[in-house]
């Protein structure tokens, strides 16, 4: 538990956070079905209310494929309007849309409602780590899960073919950062082993100057004429020496698409 009300779930997939309320739990992403079963037992066992809404933060399957274990326990999935969008293509694509729980409810820009004695908050400030990124804010509790606009010390996926952009990933953590003051507890998607799926402003920060660094490295090789088979060799990011092991090339990769495509 964060706090009396809020709590944390981290079996496999992104990080789970979850509200308890009288009017309504709430549920921000799912994992996967097995996990979020696990997920539905254990807060049934600490006070049996029914669920008021599932939000996901976005539509990869490691937030959104557990859906599908709540079919019968809430009536609203909540999510950005691109979310949805991705989700829908995404399980027509691989034809599995008889193992999801689409979205019923989406917005655009701002979200917000009161629930028990909590309102939640959701923004959206623009393409990231895909084109429809929520954050999600718990303005009593002063807690915001940031899903995969947050890699904690880990190397992230930039997820192209779901409109994702580091330029604007950067604008997104300066906007975050703006938001929201020095006292906000924000829940990571993913963190490196050893590292916290919980932070500070100062985390932000920290993944905002690696973002920054990875464009400008490849900005570099491409200006030196190397291609990106040479790129992908790097096994750091020079300047964000936190950001380290596996994963390396799929960040690199984009950030070279990302700025070959924009010439
Ligand atoms: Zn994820
Ligand atoms: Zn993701």
């Amino acid at each position: 538990m964060l706090t009396r009300d809020l709590g944390i779930f981290t079996e496999r997939g992104g990080t789970i956070l979850f509200y308890l309320s009288k009017k309504g739990n709430v549920v921000v992403d799912s994992q996967f079905p097995e996990q979020a079963g696990h997920l539905i037992t254990e807060l049934q066992k600490k006070n049996g209310y029914p669920f008021e809404v599932l939000i996901n933060t976005h539509h990869h399957g490691d937030h959104s494929g557990g859906n599908i274990a709540f079919k019968d326990l809430l009536k609203r999935v909540l999510v950005h309007s691109n979310s949805k969008i991705n989700q829908l293509k995404v399980a027509r694509d691989r034809n599995i849309e008889a193992t999801q729980l689409f979205p019923t409810q989406t917005f655009d820009k701002i979200w917000s409602e009161k629930i028990g004695k909590e309102r939640v908050t959701l923004h959206y400030f623009g393409a990231a780590h895909t084109n429809g990124d929520s954050l999600v804010h718990f303005e009593k509790a002063n807690i915001v899960h940031m899903g995969d606009l947050m890699f904690n010390r880990r190397h992230p996926n930039v997820d192209r073919s779901a409109g994702a952009n580091i330029k604007s990933w950067i604008n997104v953590l300066e906007e975050t950062n703006k938001a929201f003051n020095s006292k906000t507890n924000f829940v990571f998607g993913h963190a490196a082993e050893g590292y916290s799926v919980t932070g500070s402003k100062s985390d932000l920060e920290a993944f905002k100057n690696y973002l920054a660094a990875l464009l400008e490295h490849t900005g570099n090789s491409i200006a030196q004429g190397k291609s990106l088979e040479d790129l992908v060799k790097s096994t750091s990011v020079p300047g964000a020496p936190e950001w380290k092991g596996d994963g390396i090339a799929r960040p690199l990769t984009a950030a070279y698409e990302e700025l070959t495509a924009s010439k």
